[in-house]
């Protein structure tokens, strides 16, 4: 056997929001990633992706990779057990036939729920350490919207998570877990500090690029920078899950025990004492119709409504905003996407140009107002297949099932079977609604749409919607979730937990 380091690999990514009720199936991963062995370290190489900095980065060290699983998929609703017993088989085999291993550099969202299990990574890490045993190290790479758990934290000997929202670091992020993953390798002294924080906030509030969260993640750098730490990461979970686990955690590793911990405490307050900032200014519907009513430019107004943001793990098939044009019987020129499969095929068989009643969306997510019911006239109908204009991945195709176009009053409706890439223009101008000859634009993204929209758009509203992925929190029927939660009873004289060495 080669006297090479021998690493097991394996990726399993998706975000999950409970309130979406639809499972993701092994057909919605094969869309993206949904292999094991050599075929799926192919597969990974293929195209530029954040496992890629795994690879690279132990391959340019001279390390022998052993891959397993490779399952990718973005957000979305709970995952189907299937998929999750597939990859825990993956890495069944891969471990089987590996001979000696000496490490696992994993790639897992963090946070991610089956259809019965709620810790799924979690589970992959429990089996990851009960096949391999206590002495090989276990580092694992995640999203910085991770539900970091006790299962997580018990058998992984280092996590690392993106310093950057919106996401600008996935392949960085990788990178820097595979060089923890060779320090403990190499037997260097290293240490992970952590602590879970009650908290509770909607991605759309804040942004590393804006206080105050920006200084929470500018300290833990200046750590690394004065060398510290060798590493930190925030984890502000995302919070679309109710679930009986869940916080917001920060961890930071250093070369000793108590240096990790005291800059992880010292992370962890100051996140903390920050809470109230992380939160978003919303108007309601009306307010934002009001404004695009009376507005002077002729630019159009964009309503964000980030809480039916497909690319949130949200569906996309809210009618709430075309709901309330309808009910003001407002003059304004409407566009919108909706997720609709039962309308699309009801389109396909009027036909283009004719005119039915269409009972349209509000019917996957809870709580949403509607169905619209209302004579619309088809005016297109189309395969789905789009390209991205960008800046993002310019150029690359991407897919919304059937579609059709179809006209109610003044709203013009895009009708598709999977709406995805909903930040980009040209899932609009594709199929013929050209969003500046609008006087208001309803965008279900979060942040994703900016750097396209910022440059034809008037006023951006971000607005007070229903939704899977609904930034007001206190509209969901919370069930599971755990007592003395911020921001809804959370102790006023709550004190946070010391920092916390779970494997040493
Ligand atoms: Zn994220």
């Amino acid at each position: 056997m080669s006297k090479k380091k021998r690493v097991l690999i394996c990726e399993f990514h998706e975000e999950t929001d409970t309130f979406n009720p639809i499972v993701l199936t092994k057909k919605d991963f094969a869309a993206f990633r949904y292999a094991e062995g050599e075929e799926g370290l192919a597969l990974c190489k293929s195209q530029p992706c954040a496992t890629c900095g795994i690879v690279d980065t132990l391959e340019k060290a001279g390390y022998e990779l052993i891959p397993t699983a490779f399952v990718f998929a973005l957000a979305g609703g709970r995952v189907s057990d299937e998929v999750l017993a597939y990859v825990l088989d993956c890495i069944t085999r891969g471990v089987a036939e590996a001979g000696r291993i000496d490490a696992v550099c994993a790639l897992l969202h963090g946070a991610t729920c089956t259809e019965s299990d709620n810790d799924a990574c979690g589970t992959v890490l429990k089996h990851l350490r009960k096949l391999l045993g206590e002495e090989i190290p276990i580092t694992v790479s995640l999203d910085l919207h991770a539900n970091v758990t006790e299962a997580m934290l018990m058998n992984a000997d280092v996590m690392c998570g993106h310093q950057t929202y919106p996401h600008v670091d996935l392949y960085e992020t990788a990178c820097r877990t595979a060089k923890m993953c060779l320090r403990l390798m190499e037997g260097k002294s290293t240490y992970m500090a952590a602590v879970q924080i009650p908290v509770l906030t909607p991605p759309v509030g804040y942004s590393s690029l804006k206080e105050p969260f920006k200084s929470v993640i500018d300290s833990g750098k200046q750590m690394v920078e004065d060398k510290t730490l060798l590493d930190f990461t925030v984890f502000n979970t995302q919070p679309w899950m109710d679930i009986p686990e869940i916080s917001s955690a920060v961890v930071a590793v250093a070369e000793d025990a108590e240096t990790a911990k005291r800059c992880t405490d010292a992370l962890a307050k100051k996140f903390f004492d920050n809470r109230d900032g992380y939160w978003p200014d919303l108007m309601s519907i009306d307010e934002v119709i009001d404004r695009a009513e009376d507005k002077g430019s002729a630019k159009p107004v964009i309503l964000v409504d980030s809480a039916d943001s497909p690319n949130g793990g949200a569906v996309g098939d809210s009618v709430a905003v075309a709901m309330r044009l309808q009910e003001r019987g407002s003059k304004l020129r409407a566009a919108m996407f909706v997720k609709d499969p039962e309308v699309v095929a009801q389109a396909f068989a009027v036909g283009v140009g004719n005119s039915a009643q269409f009972t349209l969306g509000a019917k996957f997510t809870a709580d949403v107002p509607g169905p619209l019911v209302a004579v619309g006239k088809v005016r297109s109908l189309h395969d789905g297949k789009v390209m991205r204009e960008g800046p993002v991945n310019r150029g690359e195709a991407f897919f919304v099932g059937k579609a059709a176009v179809i006209t109610f009053g003044n709203m013009d409706v895009l009708v598709c079977e999977a709406p995805v890439v909903p930040g980009d223009p040209q899932l609009f101008r594709h199929f013929g609604i050209e969003p500046i000859l609008y006087d208001l634009v309803v965008v279900k993204a979060n942040a994703s749409f900016r750097a396209a929209y910022c440059k034809f758009s008037g006023e951006i509203c971000y607005a007070d919607t229903p939704g899977a992925g609904a930034a007001n929190l206190k509209r969901f029927r919370w069930k599971h979730l755990p007592k003395g939660m911020y921001p809804f009873d959370l102790p006023e004289d709550y004190q946070l937990n010391k920092a916390a060495i779970y494997r040493s």
